[in-house]
């Protein structure tokens, strides 16, 4: 991707460095915590996230050059998330609010409660913010194998995607459904959530090619990572078999096929992931 030398996003939070110290939680929203966490990856967030704790603590931490590149990268793509989703609003006759992105280490405080790192990147309804430990970039071609500067910025495109889910209205109508199903048939819901994010991703990625920042390879980076954080995909790695009951985000072939798809469509129009029958 052309990123270098282009715009950064002004609503980078930087907390690299101070431990899981955190705002305070719940207050401004008067009273009323969404718990409800969305997650790059698979398995139960509930599992992840620990609850408000009191845990304070300040590491030292020097940014090496890779690291700040990596910021800057992150930031770059952010900005870009901005102007098309801002564009796309308008042309529905809606403002766009643009999300915030917070940077942090070893563990952080959100209004969906704390989080270690080994969540992986997530977005918070309840702040409106992204999440993102940078190491995870490291982790993204290590473990999941898939390299490339694009394979990030479809992370944050696929967080940015649940900020419009958000803006949109959908996050409410699902976290609505989770106390009135069982866990099955709630999963079921969530996938599809979780593809409709990637449909948003492939849109923006639309955009982006339009504003030719793409580079030979790019698109394949992105499908390439949202194949390898398919359920199937992370199950086979994890325990060695599949259990499709237990899907959150479906599988490499639906998330690929569904960025896939928002990437043709460039529109938020196509991206009814819980109109369709067969996902
Ligand atoms: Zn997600």
């Amino acid at each position: 991707m052309k990123w270098r030398g282009r715009r950064g996003s002004t609503n980078v939070e930087d907390r690299r460095g101070m431990g899981g110290k955190g705002l305070a939680v719940g207050g401004g929203l008067g009273g009323l915590i969404i718990v409800l966490i969305v997650t790059l990856l698979g398995g139960n967030p509930g599992d992840l996230i620990g609850g408000m704790g009191e845990t304070e603590q300040s590491v030292p931490y020097e940014e090496t050059e890779k690291e700040k590149e990596n910021a800057q990268f992150v930031s770059v793509v952010l900005a870009d998330t901005e102007d098309v989703w801002t564009d796309i609003f308008r042309e529905q006759g809606l403002t766009y609010k643009e999300p915030q992105l917070v940077l942090y280490t070893g563990s952080v405080q959100s209004a969906c409660g704390a989080a270690g790192s080994s969540v992986g990147p997530f977005y918070c309804p309840g702040d409106q913010k992204l999440y993102i430990d940078l190491s995870f970039y490291q982790e993204l071609q290590d473990k999941f194998d898939a390299p490339g500067d694009f394979a990030m910025a479809y992370v944050i495109a696929h967080e940015v995607g649940h900020h419009v889910q958000t803006l949109l209205g959908k996050t409410e109508e699902i976290h609505a459904l989770r106390s009135k199903l069982s866990e099955t048939e709630y999963n079921k819901y969530q996938v599809r959530f979780e593809l409709q994010a990637d449909y948003y991703a492939g849109v923006w990625a639309n955009h982006a090619q339009d504003m030719n920042v793409l580079e030979k390879g790019d698109l394949e980076e992105a499908l390439n990572a949202a194949s390898g954080v398919g359920d199937d995909t992370l199950q086979k790695k994890s325990q060695g078999y599949v259990v499709p009951e237990s899907f959150t985000h479906g599988t490499s072939e639906q998330r690929k096929r569904w960025f896939y798809k928002g990437f043709q469509n460039g529109t938020i129009k196509g991206g009814d992931t819980f109109k369709v029958k067969e996902l």
